[in-house]
């Protein structure tokens, strides 16, 4: 049994002191919630101020960058060892929009993973293909290449570490969701392609949907064998949202 896990992708938005006002009305609308982890990942101006407000309720800090070096000359990045400092045990890595808009690739995507595991952080990294690869009919051939290249540096013994987070492309930001089958099906080849890298430890590895998550088809995704959470965009900026997003079961029915 995979504990699901529930995380927000902030992306450029919310000052320190914005940041602040959603932690206050965001983490006692989750206090007591066990069922799941918790993830929060906003800019990295807001993390030690709202980290201070999280670690009361049980709520996890994530970056939603790291540089793939340890420590230098390299201006404007930051290392791993600074999140650990300011108290994150979990980073995105790999996010579709790092990918175009930055030019990132499967490799440095995967130094970057390295980077975090070898400081004590879980990588959750984003794989997902575009319209246009899944209308070509390539989405499993581009998922298998996403995790070959982007797993290249996990140790098999730290797999359990790692958090897979499953983005179609086509479906982050646009309000359109995969249907909780389509979903499933990319799930549970990318279940396969664990299996073939970690052997017995892919079962433990978590993997996340993301691309227009909310309140109100939350549940139906949850409910799918291999969907273990979710990373969540638009609605994690709402308290309220991200907060019944958090308690998807009590969501059931939402969508009908
Ligand atoms: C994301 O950027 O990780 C994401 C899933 O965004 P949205 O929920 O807004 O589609």
């Amino acid at each position: 049994m995979r504990r699901p896990i529930l995380a927000a992708n902030w992306k450029m938005h919310k000052t320190a002191a914005e940041a602040l006002d959603f932690a206050y009305a965001f983490a006692p609308r989750v206090d007591g919630a066990t069922h799941a982890d918790v993830v929060v990942a906003p800019p990295f101006t807001a993390l030690d101020r709202i980290g201070r407000v999280f670690a009361g309720h049980g709520i996890a800090l994530a970056a939603q960058n790291v540089s793939p070096e340890a420590e230098g000359a390299f201006t404007g990045e930051v290392s791993a060892r600074m999140l650990v400092d300011l108290g994150c045990r979990y980073a995105i890595v790999g996010h579709s929009e790092r990918r175009t808009l930055f030019g990132e690739t499967d490799a440095l995507v995967a130094r970057k993973a390295a980077a975090l595991l070898a400081a004590g952080i879980r990588p959750i990294v984003c794989v997902g293909e575009t319209l246009e690869q899944r209308e070509a009919g390539r989405t499993f051939e581009v998922l298998s290449a996403q995790v070959e290249g982007s797993l290249a540096q996990v140790p098999r013994e730290r797999a359990e570490d790692l958090v897979l987070a499953y983005e179609p492309v086509w479906a982050i930001g646009t309000g359109r969701t995969a249907t909780p089958a389509i979903a499933q099906e990319a799930h549970a080849f990318l279940r396969t392609r664990l299996v073939a890298r970690f052997a017995g430890s892919a079962e433990r590895i978590r993997i996340q949907y993301g691309g227009s998550v909310k309140p109100e088809n939350v549940y139906d995704l949850m409910a799918q064998a291999d969907i273990d959470g979710a990373l969540v965009g638009g609605a994690s900026l709402d308290p309220v949202a991200f907060a019944r997003i958090v308690r998807f079961e009590a969501e059931k029915g939402a969508s009908r």
